[in-house]
């Protein structure tokens, strides 16, 4: 009746406060963490099936929080998202980026670094003038860094991420449509937009060494870039019969666990010795 009603409003109305108060308290420690530098960037090799190297690598942040020891960047991110904290986030992203491009370049490794961007940094009429200003403080060759963002955020955002990426273009920086075929939307930004890459999400290629539907979709999405002069990128390839399913689908490039999970500075430098090697 009347009580329990109000107990349940009374638990709910509590709950919710909790939930704020968390989200308070997580962009609090977000905050810190920007400034006692407690994040890392993590960087996961992009091999080519062409050249059988890595060319290329994701950048993927991690919070390395003093307490809480490493936390995965879904469980901040969208937090921070929901913020201007994101804006700080992505820039020291940038930073550290393009520091470690001019490391491996000084070791003699011409190897490209994707990152991704939110939607907040797209819209962030500053962003373009950031990254510039870092490419040149680094003295770092702007191909060799390249840009990622959802379908979602080019549809959403579709003017102001058109101008934007057509500035990065032509400035030598490539772009890449993350997470493809998961954003429900048209394809038609594909023929308008300054496009580069495309990455097929991982949950189309979970499957594709057994479901024939996953195949039909994966072979469509390799046609359909390739028309449009964009190379394919598959996320989350984590055994050898999807690899071999890739390649004799002429799939560019592909990134997952079955080559390296995402690995710190030092040991990325490790993988690229060992390939040199053999
Ligand atoms: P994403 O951009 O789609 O990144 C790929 C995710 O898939 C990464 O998760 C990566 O570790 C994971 N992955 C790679 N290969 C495999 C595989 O073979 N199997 C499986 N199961 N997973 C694989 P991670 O590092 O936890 O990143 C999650 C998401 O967080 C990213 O998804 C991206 O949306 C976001 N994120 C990461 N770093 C940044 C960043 O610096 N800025 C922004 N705005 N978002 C970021
Ligand atoms: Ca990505
Ligand atoms: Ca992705
Ligand atoms: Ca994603």
């Amino acid at each position: 009746g009347k009580k329990n009603n109000k107990n349940s409003i009374q638990f709910y109305s509590q709950s919710m406060r909790d939930t704020s108060h968390q989200l308070i308290q997580l962009e609090h420690e977000l905050r810190l963490a920007i400034q006692n530098n407690e994040f890392e960037l993590f960087l996961q090799p992009i091999v080519d099936l062409a050249k059988n190297t890595i060319t290329k690598a994701e950048a993927l942040i991690r919070w390395n929080h003093p307490t809480k020891g490493m936390i995965a960047p879904d469980n901040f991110i969208p937090v921070a998202e929901k913020s201007d904290l994101i804006i700080a986030v992505g820039e020291w992203v940038i930073q550290r980026t393009c520091q470690m491009v001019k490391k491996l370049a000084k070791l003699g490794y011409d190897i490209k670094i994707s990152m991704n961007l939110s939607s907040a940094q797209v819209t962030d009429s500053s962003l373009f003038s950031y990254l510039h200003n870092c490419v040149q403080n680094y003295k770092i060759d702007p191909c060799l860094l390249e840009l990622e963002v959802t379908e979602g955020v080019l549809v959403d955002d579709y003017s102001v991420a058109n101008k934007l990426l057509s500035k990065v273009r032509t400035i030598g920086m490539s772009v890449a449509v993350d997470d493809f075929g998961t954003g429900y939307s048209s394809l038609s930004y594909l023929k308008q937009l300054p496009l580069d890459f495309l990455k097929i999400d991982r949950s189309f290629i979970n499957d594709i060494a057994t479901d024939d539907n996953d195949k039909a979709i994966v072979r469509a999405v390799i046609a359909l870039a390739h028309n449009l002069n964009l190379c394919v990128i598959a996320e989350g390839v984590e055994t050898k019969e999807q690899l071999n399913f890739l390649t004799e689908n002429s799939c560019n490039s592909v990134q997952g666990y079955l080559f390296s999970r995402p690995v710190q500075f030092k040991a990325f430098i490790a993988l690229l010795q060992e390939q040199q090697n053999t």
